[in-house]
């Protein structure tokens, strides 16, 4: 996906590409067509194109290619990595060594993906060591990200954000994208006495005795250790969460972002949910409107089962995802003033209400979607036959079981929960922001594409949920004006 500031024109590094797993042919089927088809015969050359996503662009040559070439090698500075699937990186990985520019090209993602791409696809084995690093030949320079953004870049509503191209700046957080599905302990990261997840990178370090970097864990994983009782006893076993990221990019000028997510699974079946935390960052942009869109994966349709997702989204659970989003929006827009002062212990006092909310719900036989931190799955651990079938089931959470004075209150008193609903109360929370679905699993069928499934499927949720957003799915070659 490329992202551009309208402010910087097109100027030389204007594009910024958030993954790239076809990205030069993808813009080469898009100039295809998009150039007049008399282009360099009564269309003079250089000529300035005039409609789709390149519109005001100028292209000096006949060939597509030759022009798709010339937008990845000049005015694509920085990609934005999610994660370091294949699906996600191939393009960038094989079209980086044919189109050298003059200047290296910027891959940036959390440290866990830089990582894998020095150990795994940059490592001269793979792909030659195309780096900056450990005597590559310097036509990627590596960006390592700070999760949360980087504290003391920016100020007021870009306070955290990190400039990464002409007008455009980038705020990045942490998803899980499922776990692995193999039934193993990764070396040196085994048996850590709590729940909670830890980098692996840090248990586990490069050249300490008896650790292989090459082959052993990328610290793309973060250990995730998991007590489970079997017979009368305590088992604790580490399995691996897989990370992503979702970053929102800002345009300096105008102030509006986008919220672009790369592979995620939701937050009710992961074994380290983050989604919530980004919705609460989203929340208060798409109060002023400042977000209007966000990109999102959804992989399958509601058809497939919960077992197999392996780390993605399906339209039940993009609704669960919006549902927390729009209560998240509700909050800010109920309490602007207040949250200005307390945002960070009024959010988490909020979380808590409303896990204790979803949990009562659910008990009361209402089967709506729980809190995240309140689920662990239920004997979670990989069968024999590799798949995992994790089965949320709600514990009360350390909130709850051990309250703070506030939460107290607040947890005990009807009022109170009654201000916190479980849906959203007000109408169209949502309303204003574009959904854009990514990331459809094609079913070649020719009779239903799995993009109309699933958008009929959300569909159907949104007549009930009235959350007000559009639910738009992605086709090649589109664009948006946010
Ligand atoms: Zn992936
Ligand atoms: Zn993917």
């Amino acid at each position: 996906m490329l992202v551009r500031s309208l402010d910087a024109g097109w100027s030389r590094g204007s594009i910024v590409a958030v993954d790239a797993g076809v990205h030069l042919s993808a813009i080469a089927r898009i100039l295809e067509e998009t150039q007049p088809p008399a282009l360099g015969d009564e269309v003079a050359l250089p000529h300035v194109l005039e409609s789709g996503p390149f519109a005001g662009l100028e292209v000096r040559t006949k060939s597509p290619s030759a022009n798709a070439a010339h937008i990845t090698r000049q005015l694509v500075d920085t990609y934005l990595i999610t994660h370091p699937h294949l699906d996600h990186i191939s393009g960038f990985v094989i079209n980086t060594a044919g189109l050298p520019g003059t200047r290296p090209k910027r891959l940036a993602g959390l440290p866990s993906t830089i990582s894998a791409f020095k150990t795994h696809i940059f490592n001269n084995v793979i792909w030659p060591n195309l780096s900056d690093e450990n005597n590559g030949a310097g036509l990627v320079t590596y960006m390592r990200l700070v999760e949360g953004g980087s504290p003391a870049l920016g100020e007021g509503d870009g306070k955290g954000y990190l400039e990464i191209s002409d007008g455009l700046a980038v705020k990045m957080f942490g998803v899980s994208h499922g776990h692995c599905i193999e039934r193993h302990s990764h070396r040196g990261s085994t048996s850590s006495s709590r729940i909670g997840s830890t980098d692996v990178s840090m248990m586990s370090p490069r050249g300490a005795p008896g650790s292989n970097a090459a082959s052993g864990p990328s610290s793309a994983f973060r250990t995730t250790s998991l007590a489970r009782s079997s017979g009368g006893g305590q088992e604790q076993e580490s399995i691996c969460v897989y990370d992503s990221s979702a970053y929102f990019i800002r345009d300096h000028a105008t102030g509006r972002e986008v919220l672009i997510f790369g592979d995620v699974e939701p937050d009710s079946i992961s074994l380290s949910p983050r989604n919530l935390g980004i919705w609460q960052e989203a929340a208060p942009k798409i109060a002023s409107g400042r977000l209007r869109a966000i990109f999102i994966e959804c992989s399958y349709d509601d058809s497939q089962t919960n077992d197999r997702l392996f780390g993605h989204l399906a339209p039940r659970f993009i609704m669960e995802e919006m549902r927390a989003l729009a209560s998240e929006v509700e909050t800010v827009r109920q309490n602007p003033i207040k949250l200005e002062t307390t945002k960070k212990r009024k959010r988490e006092s909020d979380a808590a209400i409303r896990r204790a909310n979803r949990i009562a719900a659910r008990s009361s036989g209402d089967d709506h979607p729980v809190s995240p931190k309140s689920t662990r799955p239920r004997g979670s651990i990989s069968g024999s036959d590799g798949v995992t079938s994790p089965i949320p089931t709600p514990i009360p959470t350390p909130h709850l079981a051990t309250p703070t004075a506030e939460l107290t209150l607040k947890d005990l008193d009807p009022t109170v929960q009654a201000a916190f609903p479980v849906k959203p109360s007000s109408v169209n929370p949502l309303a204003g922001l574009k959904v854009v679905i990514i990331h459809v699993k094609d079913n070649f069928s020719d009779v239903e594409t799995t993009g109309e499934i699933i958008l009929s499927e959300l569909q159907d949720y949104e007549k009930d949920a009235q959350l007000g957003c559009e639910f738009v799915i992605s086709s090649k070659g589109e664009s948006f004006l946010l």
